[in-house]
């Protein structure tokens, strides 16, 4: 991919324009890190990037942003710029289009502000980024209180960059994110999604969450999460302490490979344990998951999170207490959960579960795992779908199309779950289901 990203360069070089790689990808160059993507600046105008490449994508052209597609791969080629005025805390009132080390001031942290010359091989340092890459430190590019004032959602960037990078905050930059976190507030649930996301599938998402509750920026952001924090466990259970430090050990216990979805199932599946907490002959916290799922719900909708990963994540928090219950089950039942394709979910939470555990055990785990692969085993097929394409178009004057297969999966899920057990159970849940998502 840089190859292509360094031909786009030339491309833009031989027009007459300068071009360099820009933000994180130089960043992670420096730092013998494969970069995800190449984003470049450049002195050409949308119309002129228009004109040099056969498919071009305008995807904010009054802020000087173009998408270029070459082989295959999308590059986003930004003209240079400098924003003026942000009277909402989110986006720029005007920008202006100007040279490099203007466009270098704009953007948020120091070690996000380097340009890299592919042709001559050169890096452009305009502020400082390169000390500070050395130094491993997050420090905002001009003055940090301004800089949080015209975007809010830096104050969340700057603790997810820290932590993802392994960095240390520059002293400023953290007692600015002290004074402002209340800012936090008003950022769109998109965009804290986004970092969040980001966040927990890093390494160090512990430590980004430590960060959060001491700048102040959690009970904005994830309160629910906030409120595990000194919530008493049984301690003849819980050797670890608190729900919060179960969810972190839970959460690191992760295997690399664990999805996004897994991940926000870890984290949501004791979010109602501070409300169920109740002292009987011991602290108890019954009906947790059913608590911890609905809670999750509500969380994951204000983030704005698609139905169906609210589904999968929720179902699996709801279902977290019943690997006991699994394998007593008979085999036919049984089989229903182990193909329920939101199993996996389900299964890297127990796991994560009693890794989180202080002293923790594996032994039902791995009861649960040998009875799994011994069920697919002996009964590997998917039991027939009860709805048909035709059945969604019929029923609800569709037109073929995606939506008709997301009704299906949909109904599929519904019914390896057991929600649906009868076609005309099925035509019945049909009924209810709008045409939209
Ligand atoms: P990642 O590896 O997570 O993609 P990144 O540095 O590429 O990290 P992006 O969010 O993709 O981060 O943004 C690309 C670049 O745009 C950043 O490196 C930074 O220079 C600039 N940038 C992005 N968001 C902001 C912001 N909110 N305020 C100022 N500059 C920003
Ligand atoms: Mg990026």
């Amino acid at each position: 991919m840089i190859g292509i990203a360094k031909q786009i360069v030339r491309t833009l070089t031989e027009a007459g324009h300068k071009a360099y790689f820009a933000g994180g990808c130089v960043r992670d160059m420096l730092m013998d890190r494969e970069p995800k993507d190449f984003d470049i600046a450049t002195s050409a105008l949308p119309e002129q990037i228009e004109k040099l490449f056969s498919q071009t994508y305008a995807v904010g052209k009054a802020f000087g942003v173009m998408h270029v597609v070459e082989e295959g791969h999308t590059f986003e080629i930004a003209t240079f710029r400098s924003d003026s005025g942000y009277s909402d805390g989110r986006r720029p009132d005007a920008v202006i289009f100007t040279h490099a080390e203007d466009d270098a001031q704009r953007r948020d942290f120091t070690i996000n502000g380097l340009f890299y010359d592919p042709l001559a091989d050169e890096i452009l340092d305009f502020i400082g980024g390169r000390d500070d890459l050395s130094n491993k430190l997050i420090r905002f590019i001009g003055d940090p209180h301004q800089r949080i004032l015209e975007d809010h959602l830096r104050i969340i960037r700057a603790i997810r960059f820290k932590n993802t990078l392994g960095f240390g905050y520059h002293p400023d930059t953290y007692a600015a994110l002290k004074k402002h976190a209340p800012l936090a507030d008003k950022v769109s649930w998109e965009r804290v999604r986004d970092e969040l996301n980001k966040i927990i599938m890093a390494r160090r998402a512990e430590v980004a969450f430590e960060d959060m509750q001491d700048t102040g920026v959690l009970p904005y952001v994830l309160p629910e999460l906030e409120a595990c924090k000194g919530v008493a466990q049984p301690p003849e259970y819980h050797h670890e302490g608190d729900v919060w430090t179960h969810l972190m050990q839970a959460l690191t216990s992760l295997p690399e490979d664990a999805t996004l979805n897994q991940h926000w199932a870890v984290i949501l599946h004791d979010i109602g344990k501070p409300e169920t907490f109740k002292i009987a002959e011991r602290i108890r916290f019954d009906r947790h998951s059913e608590v911890s799922a609905e809670l999750g719900e509500k969380i994951l909708r204000r983030l704005c999170f698609s139905r169906k990963d609210i589904d999968e994540i929720t179902w699996a928090v709801r279902h977290h207490f019943m690997m006991t219950e699994l394998l007593n089950m008979e085999i036919g039942k049984q089989r229903q959960w182990f193909l329920d394709p939101r199993f996996p979910t389900l299964m890297q939470l127990f796991y994560a579960d009693a890794m989180g555990t202080t002293p923790s055990s594996l032994h039902l785990y791995n009861q649960v795992k040998a009875a799994q692969e011994d069920c697919l085993r002996r009964f590997p097929e998917l039991p027939k779908p009860l709805l048909t394409g035709e059945d969604v178009m019929k029923n609800l004057g569709l037109k073929a199309g995606p939506r008709v297969g997301e009704i299906l999966q949909e109904a599929f899920v519904k019914q390896l779950g057991h929600e649906l057990q009868t076609r005309e159970e099925a035509l019945e849940w049909l009924s209810t289901v709008t045409h939209s998502t």
